[in-house]
């Protein structure tokens, strides 16, 4: 094989780590959430690992739906933001998707295809309310209205309502039990299944949970947390990101390093070139002394990511080679840790990961 970049996705672990989420919500039901093709594990080979126990899958929109049936993928589909045409109804329909819905725009849209088509029965809606992260979602004065709305057409076999939260992230901050007293002021005395909780909402919130779980960073075993976390511990890497050293040289003191010389040899240094580079979607924002690992410890980055290369210092890897092979997160080094590195999250390290990398599955 030529360029050996490869993304190693352990479909057991993803399994496993969908599991570990079910755990913390014994009665509770679950989305396994797997948008932006899985969050760049691979939509398909991963809805595959996991259909024989999931409730339903969630994607962002149609196209990743349709992508997922057209692959055999039978399980319920949710559409996080609902349909965004009426053309998209019919699809809907024929597929068994469900949808958000989020705005009176859609609910009128709705109403004026089930009007036009009255024998189609049998839709799935998950009402979003926007309980204060102020992004999608109706406003909580609209619930009333619009639940009676949708319990008078005849279309409409189920109804959810869903919310989102802004900071479960953020165990201290009090955002998200504001939120929770909204959804329950709004909701109450209503005998309708709630979904509420994404990750950091199953792992942090219990009294978030009700009947549907919304996992997603979770399932790739990162954590949305940037503190360490009982239940990320319980968490095995979905992903292993690896290169390998295509080139060592030895650069004397005082030379610099890369694009814009940012990195400076102190002392004769010698330097492996890797090949992964921000094309592939390791970040540019990765500094130098960003860690990767090779040969059972870890290295440093040393100078500047490039488009298809970066560069690390090889100091105390005396035994590297040409072909080595370099971990850049994973099984040795968390992508939390390589995120908080680049001042990111890892829900972009891993989705951002390009066409040009190669996903092998085990
Ligand atoms: C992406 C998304 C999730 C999953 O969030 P994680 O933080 O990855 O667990 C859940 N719900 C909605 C509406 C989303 O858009």
């Amino acid at each position: 094989m030529a360029r050996n970049l490869i993304a190693q996705v352990d479909l057991a672990a993803i399994v496993h780590n969908y599991r570990v989420a079910k755990a913390q919500a014994q009665h509770s039901k679950a989305v396994a959430i797997i948008k932006a093709d899985a969050y760049g594990h691979g939509a398909v080979a991963v809805a595959t690992a996991l259909d024989s126990e999931v409730d339903a899958f969630g994607v962002a929109a149609i196209e990743e739906a349709l992508e997922l049936r057209e692959a055999g993928i039978q399980r319920p589909i949710l559409l996080l933001e609902g349909f965004f045409e009426a053309s998209e109804l019919p699809l809907i329909h024929q597929h068994r998707f469900w949808s958000s819905l989020h705005s009176l725009e859609q609910l009128a849209v709705l109403e004026a295809y089930l009007q036009r088509y009255p024998d189609v029965h049998g839709l799935h809606i998950w009402l979003k309310i926007d309980s204060g992260m102020h992004r999608l979602g109706v406003n909580p004065v609209h619930i009333p209205e619009m639940l009676k709305r949708l319990q008078a057409l005849k279309g409409v076999e189920s109804i959810v309502v869903m919310s989102h939260f802004a900071c479960a992230d953020e165990p201290h901050r009090p955002d998200t039990l504001r939120q929770l007293e909204v959804l329950g002021a709004s909701l109450q005395g209503l005998d309708i299944p709630r979904s509420f909780s994404n990750s950091a909402g199953v792992m942090h919130w219990p009294s978030a949970h009700h009947q549907w779980l919304r996992p997603g960073i979770m399932l790739y075993g990162a954590s949305p947390f940037a503190e360490a976390h009982p239940v990320a511990d319980q968490l095995k890497p979905g992903m292993t990101l690896s290169t390998e050293i295509i080139a060592i040289r030895e650069v004397p003191a005082g030379d610099a390093v890369g694009y814009g010389a940012s990195w400076t040899a102190t002392t004769p240094t010698r330097i492996a070139t890797l090949a992964v580079g921000y094309a592939d979607g390791y970040s540019r924002h990765a500094p130098s002394g960003t860690p990767v690992w090779l040969n059972g410890r870890r290295a440093a980055i040393a100078g500047r990511v490039s488009m298809d290369m970066i560069t690390i210092d090889l100091t105390g890897h005396d035994d590297a080679v040409v072909r080595d092979k370099v971990e850049l997160w994973g099984a040795n080094l968390s992508v939390n840790e390589i995120a908080a590195c680049c001042n990111t999250i890892p829900y972009t390290l891993l989705s951002g990961l390009t066409r040009r990398v190669k996903r092998h599955y085990i």
